[in-house]
């Protein structure tokens, strides 16, 4: 059986809403000292709203649950970072269905590098600008890497969760050259960034889900 299907995706959502939760003073913290305080209340209102929908509504595939965690995000996630998950998460779920025959560890990569796309197009942002991509880009990366190797769709989801840490780590010595962190110009360096974060919770996530199985 594939791991990459509903359940797993079912499981990582709700591994989400809780881990978010937990993380949610820390995300909060890290917003007030580069921005304005308000990302761990955003992302854990976002995240428990999608619980919910999930549970609530029907859906059948991958691509549709994706479709209605973009739109529950875009719906109640203030602030950018839920438009921009929001526009992540919906790309994935496209590219997912354009894709529906690869194998699972290949699915992780078309899967976290339309997301990566996604947020990137939507905030006009790349590779080391302090954002939210600083964890996506390095996940999609070694992704690929990995699955092109022929790594399993465990170690493939182990490899880029570890690598999306890594990646928000890397974002306390950058200058944010986006978003409300970027008003501060250099003050931004020395802090780690709420979004990039958040990202990396969400994707470590991503592995608990399928090492649940
Ligand atoms: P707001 O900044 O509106 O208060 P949040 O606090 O919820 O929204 O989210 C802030 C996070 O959003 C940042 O830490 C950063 O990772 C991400 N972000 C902000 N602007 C952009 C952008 N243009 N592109 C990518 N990510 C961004
Ligand atoms: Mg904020």
């Amino acid at each position: 059986m594939n791991t990459i299907n509903t359940q797993w995706f079912t499981q990582w959502m709700r591994l989400c809403a809780a881990s978010l939760l937990r993380e949610e003073e820390r995300l909060t913290e890290l917003d007030r000292q580069i921005g304005d305080g308000d990302h761990g209340t955003n992302i854990t209102r976002g995240f428990t709203q999608v619980e919910n929908a999930l549970a609530d509504s029907e859906w059948n595939s991958l691509c549709e649950g994706l479709t209605l965690v973009a739109k529950t995000l875009m719906t109640h996630v203030g602030g950018a970072s839920g438009p921009l998950y929001g526009t992540g998460f919906l790309r994935g779920g496209r590219a997912l269905a354009q894709n529906s025959d690869c194998p699972d560890s290949e699915a992780i990569t078309v899967l976290y590098e339309a997301i990566a796309e996604g947020i990137s197009q939507r905030g006009n942002a790349s590779a080391g600008d302090k954002t939210m991509l600083d964890a996506w880009l390095p996940a999609a990366q070694i992704a690929r890497e990995l699955a092109s190797q022929g790594k399993n769709v465990n170690e493939v989801l182990q490899a880029a969760a570890h690598a999306a840490q890594r990646g928000a780590a890397l974002t306390e010595g950058m200058k944010a050259l986006k978003g409300r962190a970027s008003y501060l110009g250099e003050r931004s360096i020395g802090h780690v960034d709420p979004g990039a974060v958040s990202s990396a919770i969400i994707i470590m996530q991503a592995a608990r889900a399928a090492a649940d199985d």
